[in-house]
């Protein structure tokens, strides 16, 4: 594990350092307070810090009230352990206040910083699996476990984002529902597990084409929604044109089955000026149509005025 010392002190500093290294930490040393604050700055920064409390440029307990001022909620945290040769409570009790959560006076006696150092060193890793789990848990929450696209929710909510990002902007923005074509018996024919495959790969193939800041969610079953921000009604019929092209490209290849499979999909598009529901509602009418047209195609609810 990495760990920046901070300490202006030659011999003191020589004297962690060369410890630190021996008990197998990475260290980064600064010599003075500023330069402390700047290799803390730094992205990827140590999360293991030992400052020095008397230094020239920031002092140790400034450094660490400026560490926790920035603490943003989605960082990693940053342990604390304040040098110092003062040993009153007093002084003690303002560098724990700082958001020091440990301190070592000097001059130091070398079992004790190593558990100390220990001591840090597991609180840093407790809450980097924490953070890691809080955002695994997070996309989790958000992700459809079978295509790996939006879920329900997210997909929705991202709708909703993006109506108001376009009545601000006075954007437009489209969806496109998308369903499987005749999936019922793609299941009966090839299986539901063969089935389950189809849906990842017309998903991988929606991905592939649609732009970075378009979104692709599960609304249920074999019906996915296409958010298309800025897409005036020509736009979208030329990105839904492509992913229907693009999936007629060729068979799903399922262990060495080859599957066709096509979509049908219905556009709506607005100004920001329509509800969720009113979206979905439009896209929907827009998308019974593709299929009583014949399936395989696009079709767009009524022109609204521009
Ligand atoms: P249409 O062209 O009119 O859309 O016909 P369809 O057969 O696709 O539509 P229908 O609504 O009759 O059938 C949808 C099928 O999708 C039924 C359901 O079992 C299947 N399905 C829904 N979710 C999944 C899933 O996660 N995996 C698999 N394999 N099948 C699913
Ligand atoms: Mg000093
Ligand atoms: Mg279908
Ligand atoms: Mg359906």
């Amino acid at each position: 594990m990495r760990i920046l010392i901070a300490e202006d002190d030659v011999t003191s500093r020589l004297i962690l350092e060369n410890m630190l290294t021996k008990w197998g930490y990475d260290v980064i040393s600064a010599t003075d307070g500023n330069d402390a604050w700047k290799k803390l700055q730094e992205e990827d920064a140590p999360k293991l810090v030992i400052l020095d409390w008397m230094m020239p440029g920031m002092e140790g307990i400034e450094i660490c009230r400026k560490i926790r001022e920035n603490l943003k909620s989605e960082d990693q945290y940053t342990y604390v352990t304040l040098l110092t040769a003062k040993e009153s409570k007093e002084n003690i009790v303002t560098g724990m206040d700082a958001g020091a959560d440990d301190y070592i006076t000097k001059p130091f006696d070398m079992h004790e910083l190593r558990v100390r150092v220990r001591a840090g060193q597991r609180i840093v890793q407790l809450q980097s699996e924490l953070l890691e789990a809080k955002n695994n848990l997070e996309i989790q929450s958000r992700t459809d476990p079978l295509t790996g696209v939006l879920n329900r929710r997210a997909i929705l909510s991202q709708i909703e984002n993006e109506l108001s990002r376009a009545k601000r902007d006075n954007a437009h923005i489209s969806i496109s529902m998308l369903d499987l074509d005749y999936f019922k018996k793609i299941n009966d024919t090839f299986g539901h597990l063969a089935g389950d495959a189809v849906l990842r790969e017309s998903m991988n193939r929606v991905e592939e084409t649609i732009r970075t800041y378009d979104t692709v969610g599960r609304f249920g079953g074999e019906e996915f929604i296409v958010v298309l921000p800025g897409a005036k009604q020509a736009d979208a019929f030329t990105i839904a044109e492509r992913i229907r092209l693009k999936i007629n490209e060729k068979n799903a290849d399922v262990d060495g089955v080859s599957i066709p499979f096509t979509t049908s999909q219905g556009l709506a598009t607005c100004n920001g000026e329509s509800t969720v529901d009113e979206l979905i509602a439009k896209a929907d009418e827009a998308l019974y149509r593709a299929k009583e047209n014949g399936r395989n195609r696009v079709e767009q609810a009524s022109l609204q005025e521009e």
